[in-house]
C-alpha cells in the first residue's frame, strides 16, 4: 500500500493569493468597466536590461555551433565566470571574502530557501519572523519539523517572532532555544531593513547557541542607506553561523529567467547528536549536485552581464524607477495621514490600515472605492493584521494614478 507523506496533510491551504484572486474576480464581474491598478503581487514589471538581452543572444549563438556548444555545467554549481563575478561585485567590493566553492548558483532563492533545510536534522526548532515569506515555514512543515496547523494560523512547534512597530520590524531574540533562524532583510512583506548592530545581535546569539541563520537577502539591491549591510557577512563572525540567499529575480528582473545563488561558508558547522562538529558546505554541495543539474548556460551569461559596467548602470536605472515609485507611494500616503513603513530601502510599502480596519476590510475598501489591489498584511502572519502591503513594482503612471485615487477615498 502506497502511503503519503502525512506532513503534507498538515499544510494549510494556500489562502492569501487565491482569496485575493477570488475577490478580484467577483469585483470585476460586478464592475466590468473598472480600471484596476495592481499593486499586490511581488513580481517585477520592467523588461530585462539591454546588456542582459545582448549576452543572451550571444550565448544562444554559441549554443548553435559545435565549437562553442555547452552541455552540462560541470557539477551544477555554476560556471566560474559567474561565480567569479558574484565574488567580486557582490562581496569583495563590500570587504567580504567569499571563495568560489562557497557559491552555489541555482534557479531561484525560493527553491534555495526551501531546500536548504534538508541538510539539517528534523528535530531542530525553527524560528521565523511574523509576518513572514511563507516558503520558510511550509517547507519545514513538509519536512516534519513542525506539529499541526493551529487554530487562528501558524503551526505547533514553530517559534514565531513578532515584527511590529515597537521593534522596528526586526524581531527580538527568542526566549526559548531555537536552531534554525530565518531572517529576511530588506524584508518582504514589511520593507524593513536591519542595521549591522541588529544583525550582530543575531550572529552573536547563533554563535552562543550553536544555531544557524538562514539569511534571505533577495532585496539587497534596493538598499539606498549606505550604513545598511547588503550581506550578513558584513558582520564579523557571520561566516561561522550564516547561510545567505541572493537572487537575480528582483535585482535584475529575472523572475521569468530564473537565476540565484546561495553562499554556504566553509567556516559554518552543524552538529551530530553526539556533539561532534560537521562541515556544512560539503553537505550542501552533495545535496545540490545530487538533486540539481545546473542553470542553463544562456541564463548564466545573462546573470554575468548584470555585473558588467553597462549592465550595472542599466539595472540600477530600473531599480531607481521602482524606488521612485516607492518614494511616491510613501510620500503621498504620509501626506494623506497614513502611517507607512518600508519603501525607502525596499520595494515594499507596509501601511497601517486606517480607522482600525482589519487587513481584509481595507483590501475590500481599497478595491471598491479606488479599484486598487494590494495585499492584506494578515496573509503573511497574525502579526501582519492591521497592515497592508503595496509594491513599487508597477508603471510610474499607474502609481501616480493610484495615489490620486487614494486621495479621494
Ligand atoms: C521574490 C523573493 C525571492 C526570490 O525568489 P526567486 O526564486 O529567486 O525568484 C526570495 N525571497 C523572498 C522573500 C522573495 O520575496
Amino acid at each position: 500500500m502506497i502511503t503519503v507523506n502525512e506532513n503534507f496533510l498538515k499544510l494549510q491551504a494556500g489562502y492569501l493569493f487565491p482569496e485575493i484572486g477570488r475577490r478580484l474576480r467577483a469585483f470585476i464581474a460586478a464592475n466590468p468597466d473598472a480600471d484596476i491598478i495592481k499593486m499586490g503581487i511581488g513580481d517585477v514589471t520592467q523588461p530585462l536590461a539591454p546588456s542582459v538581452i545582448e549576452a543572451m543572444h550571444k550565448a544562444v549563438d554559441e549554443m548553435a555551433t559545435k565549437d562553442t556548444f555547452r552541455g552540462y555545467d560541470d557539477g551544477g554549481v555554476g560556471y566560474e565566470f559567474l561565480r567569479e563575478a558574484i565574488r567580486q561585485h557582490d562581496y569583495k567590493v563590500r570587504g567580504v571574502d567569499i571563495e568560489l566553492d562557497e557559491i552555489f548558483v541555482s534557479d531561484g532563492a525560493k527553491p534555495d530557501t526551501a531546500n536548504m533545510q534538508e541538510i539539517f536534522g528534523t528535530d531542530n526548532i525553527v524560528a521565523v519572523a511574523d509576518p513572514v515569506y511563507p516558503v520558510y515555514i511550509d517547507t519545514n512543515v513538509m519536512a516534519g519539523r513542525t506539529g499541526c496547523a493551529r487554530e487562528g494560523g501558524g503551526y505547533e512547534g514553530v517559534i514565531y517572532m513578532p515584527c511590529m512597530e515597537e521593534n522596528g520590524f526586526v524581531p527580538a531574540l527568542p526566549t526559548e532555544p531555537v536552531d534554525m533562524i530565518y531572517l529576511c532583510y530588506p524584508n518582504n512583506p514589511t520593507g524593513a531593513v536591519a542595521t549591522k548592530e541588529q544583525l550582530k545581535i543575531w550572529v552573536d546569539y547563533a554563535k552562543e547557541n550553536k544555531a544557524v541563520i538562514l539569511y534571505d537577502s533577495a532585496y539587497e539591491a534596493f538598499i539606498r542607506d549606505e550604513t545598511i549591510p547588503h550581506s550578513i557577512y558584513e558582520v564579523e563572525g557571520a561566516k561561522e553561523v550564516a547561510i545567505e540567499f541572493r537572487s537575480f529575480s528582483k535585482t535584475a528582473g529575472f523572475t521569468g529567467i530564473r537565476c540565484a545563488y546561495s553562499i554556504v561558508p566553509k567556516a559554518l558547522k552543524a552538529y551530530k547528536t553526539d556533539g561532534a562538529a560537521v562541515d556544512v558546505n560539503p553537505l550542501w554541495a552533495r545535496r545540490h549536485c545530487t538533486k540539481f543539474n545546473g542553470v542553463s548556460y544562456v541564463t548564466q551569461r545573462a546573470a554575468e552581464a548584470v555585473y558588467s559596467e553597462q549592465g550595472r548602470a542599466q539595472v540600477q536605472q530600473t531599480i531607481d524607477l521602482y524606488m521612485n515609485n516607492a518614494m511616491t507611494v510613501s510620500q503621498s500616503l504620509s501626506d494623506l495621514g497614513y502611517t507607512v513603513y518600508g519603501g525607502s530601502n525596499s520595494p515594499y510599502i507596509w501601511l497601517k490600515t486606517p480607522n482600525g480596519m482589519t487587513s481584509w476590510e481595507f483590501f475590500d475598501h481599497l478595491l471598491e472605492k479606488a479599484n486598487i489591489v494590494g495585499t492584506p498584511g494578515s496573509g503573511f502572519g497574525s502579526a501582519g493584521e492591521g497592515y497592508f502591503r503595496l509594491t513599487a513594482f508597477a508603471q510610474p503612471e499607474n502609481v501616480k494614478m493610484a495615489m490620486k485615487r487614494f486621495a479621494s477615498i
